[in-house]
């Protein structure tokens, strides 16, 4: 992780709230430019103007498992995503982990080991769905 405060000649009065060059990203952060790392799976725009460096989070393309429910909607479940907060102080979101939302609620903060064993849950309860749909196929009684 590292923050560079650019100089004044690079801090131009009409510009973007954020730029992205190779690894990194300049923000505003009340006011003033800075330049830190950013990940090469960020999809963030980091378009916002922060109140805080802690406010600062990496984020990359969400995945999830679009299902259909009751009346012919459709619901997003199982939605992941990689995460992290280098600036929030907390050992645990300061590296990357998975954002893992399995079902349209809360984000669970989660290691690589973690979201591993829900994604081979996942698995085991995808063959579950296709012996129950087995059980029933052509017909059986
Ligand atoms: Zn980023």
């Amino acid at each position: 992780m590292s923050i560079t405060v650019p100089t004044a000649a690079s801090n131009p009065t009409h510009s973007p709230l954020s730029t992205r060059s190779a690894g990194t990203i300049t923000i505003l952060v009340r006011s003033q430019r800075i330049t830190v790392d950013c990940p090469p799976w960020c999809t963030e725009p980091h378009t916002d103007a922060y109140r805080s460096l802690e406010d600062v989070a990496h984020r990359g393309s969400e995945i999830a498992l679009s299902v259909p429910v009751h009346g012919g909607d459709v619901v997003q479940v199982l939605s992941a995503r990689i995460e992290s907060w280098p600036f929030a102080g907390d050992p645990k979101t300061e590296a990357p982990f998975c954002a893992y939302n399995p079902a349209n609620d809360e984000f669970a903060q989660l290691t690589a080991e973690g979201m591993t064993a829900a994604a081979e849950q996942s698995i085991a309860h995808g063959h579950a769905l296709l012996a129950l749909a087995a059980s029933i196929s052509g017909g059986a009684r």
